[in-house]
């Protein structure tokens, strides 16, 4: 069993997809092992997507992920981390609908920064996400 960091995203959470993306979850054989409801500001949306902070867009990113409240997720199953990425699909939106029509963000998503949706890229990076949302869950 492994585990895997979800996001709903604020664009997510405001386009009411949430019951969606969470029967998409249950229904794809995923155990919800914790849930929260979180606001990111500045500092721990920067913090969060430290990776990017070289990028040109960073601050748009910092934005748009502090711009509502967001849906944090542990979901747990055999290969969890590769089975959500295939799930949501490719980062831009508008690829995704092309190209993977049944996937999450071909449903929520609008373009290359409103995904509505995030997947940890790693069982390394699941486990350093999950703590960052969840401090009481250590790894293993
Ligand atoms: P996530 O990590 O959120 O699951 P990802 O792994 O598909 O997404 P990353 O390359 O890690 O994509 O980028 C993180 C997030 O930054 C993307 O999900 C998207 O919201 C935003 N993003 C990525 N590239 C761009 C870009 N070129 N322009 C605007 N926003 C971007």
């Amino acid at each position: 069993q492994e585990r895997t960091l979800v996001l709903i995203k604020p664009d997510g959470v405001k386009g009411n997809y949430t019951d969606r993306i969470k029967n998409t979850i249950l229904e794809s054989g995923f155990l919800i092992l914790r849930e929260r409801t979180q606001q990111l500001n500045d500092e721990t949306a920067a913090k969060f997507y430290a990776e990017h902070s070289s990028k040109g867009f960073f601050s748009s990113l910092v934005k748009y992920m502090t711009s509502g409240p967001l849906i944090a997720m542990v979901l747990e199953k055999d290969d969890a981390v590769a089975a959500w990425r295939g799930l949501i699909g490719p980062t831009d939106a508008h690829v995704a609908k092309v190209t993977h029509p049944n996937s999450i963000r071909a449903m929520c998503g609008l373009n290359m920064e409103e995904n509505c949706v995030h997947g940890s890229d790693s069982p390394q990076s699941a486990e350093r996400e999950i703590s960052f949302f969840f401090e009481d869950l250590s790894a293993g």
